[in-house]
């Protein structure tokens, strides 16, 4: 028994029901439907186990597969970790410089932020993945990222499997007539495979391949993603705190120099925050080393600040092109269709000319609400999700701010 729970942690055993979930689902068939088509196809047809080269490539699919696993389940079950419920910091004075979670009955650490699918605030929250259906964030981002960085290096490896086995298996066979293909199945082969390259192989290997060539191109994006948010120490959340301060300090002209507490200066010394021998990341999740310039509160006065800045809480947006609400739309370009928000959030369709109170954004996607008529507004409607960036041009601040200027004259 004691041996058992070495291996496995039994209070972690209710993260299970994390796999009942589309993503991981989606995600698992993927890994398994490439591998097995890789390995399959490869022992069979491609390259018998008997080559030296063939069992090099054989150790090879195995190995990826391990990895991609190991990492994708350690991102899942190891989770992003979660401020202790109830949390408050040590020095009871630094409370005032904190946002308190109602949900969580405790004050947000620095760099947390409560997120509404774990019902839990995160420790440095970068987003809720629906793939390991579970927050990207400070204990599992190494992992997640490798597993983001190994997924397109195993699935590259598996294409060129899938097109070598179809390439060889029918090119003595096919043969171009004025107006016919044949396929003669009983050509002379190098060597006899141990059964013959059939039809339905020949559509699993094609299907595989298409699942393999599209993994590597969407996981990989993801990947540079992660790794520019990982060589800045920098969240995708951050930046958009980072954007709205500016944008802050430029309208009231105070005179403040904001500076990104957390970059430790060089790539380098970001990314071994994240990337450790022992797996773990440096730090316990709630204080941060930050820049000589900065203290650990820094970046939560600067959310506290915008917070107290109604109008500056979300930033108005005029739609200056029409959007149709779709996932992947074709039209707005490859960075908007390929770098899609990976949350299942809604996306809200845009007729141009609406209005957009904007929360948070990427650099290809923005998050807010429309401004709805006021009929719509009595009615209890929202219009809440994602759009692409490109639909929408910046309203100037003072428009922006106009309907508030004018509330505080009548004051
Ligand atoms: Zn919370
Ligand atoms: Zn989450």
């Amino acid at each position: 028994m004691n041996f058992l729970s070495t291996f496995v942690t039994f209070e972690n055993l209710h993260e299970v029901r994390r796999l009942c979930h589309w993503g991981p689902v989606i995600a698992l068939s993927v890994i398994a439907i490439c591998s097995t088509m890789a390995i399959l196809d490869s022992i069979i047809w491609y390259w018998p186990l008997d080559t030296t080269g063939g069992s090099i490539n054989f150790i090879m699919l195995i190995n990826w597969t391990v990895l991609i696993l190991y990492n994708y389940f350690n991102a899942m079950f190891v989770g992003p970790g979660y401020i202790p419920l109830g949390w408050k910091p040590e020095n009871h004075q630094d409370a005032q410089y904190l946002q308190y979670c109602r949900v969580c009955q405790g004050y947000k650490a620095p760099r947390s932020h409560h997120c509404r699918k774990c019902n839990r605030c995160v420790m440095k929250m970068d987003h809720h993945c629906p793939w390991i259906n579970n927050c990207c964030g400070h204990l599992n981002h190494a992992y997640f990222t490798s597993f983001l960085l190994l997924a397109p290096l195993g699935c590259s490896h598996a294409a060129i499997i899938f097109i070598m086995t179809m390439y060889t298996q029918l090119y003595e066979r096919i043969s171009f007539g004025w107006s016919t293909v044949k396929i003669d199945m009983s050509a002379v082969r190098q060597f006899q495979p141990l059964m013959p390259f059939s039809v339905p192989a020949f559509a699993a290997t094609l299907f595989a391949l298409g699942l393999a060539l599209g993994t590597t191109i969407a996981v990989g994006m993801l990947f540079f993603i992660q790794m520019k948010v990982i060589l800045r120490n920098k969240t995708s959340i951050e930046s958009w705190i980072e954007e709205k301060a500016k944008d802050r300090i430029q309208h009231y002209q105070t005179g403040e120099e904001f500076i990104f507490p957390y970059d430790l200066g060089t790539r380098w010394l970001n990314f071994k925050q994240v990337f450790t021998w022992s797996g773990t990341p440096k730090g316990d999740g709630i204080e941060w080393p930050v820049h000589p310039k900065c203290h650990q509160h820094t970046l939560t006065i600067e959310q506290l600040k915008q917070k107290a800045d109604k109008r500056v809480r979300s930033v108005q947006y005029r739609a200056v092109e029409d959007y149709n609400g779709a996932c992947c739309p074709l039209s707005k370009g490859l960075q908007t269709f390929f770098r899609t928000p990976c949350t299942e959030e809604p996306r809200i369709p845009l007729s141009k000319g609406d209005t957009i109170l904007a929360t948070r954004g990427t650099k290809w996607w923005m998050y807010g609400d429309k401004v709805l008529s006021e009929e719509q507004m009595r009615a209890g409607e929202r219009v809440r999700g994602w759009f692409p960036r490109r639909c929408v041009e910046k309203c100037h601040y003072d428009t922006a701010a106009s309907d508030s200027t004018s509330e505080k004259k009548k004051d």
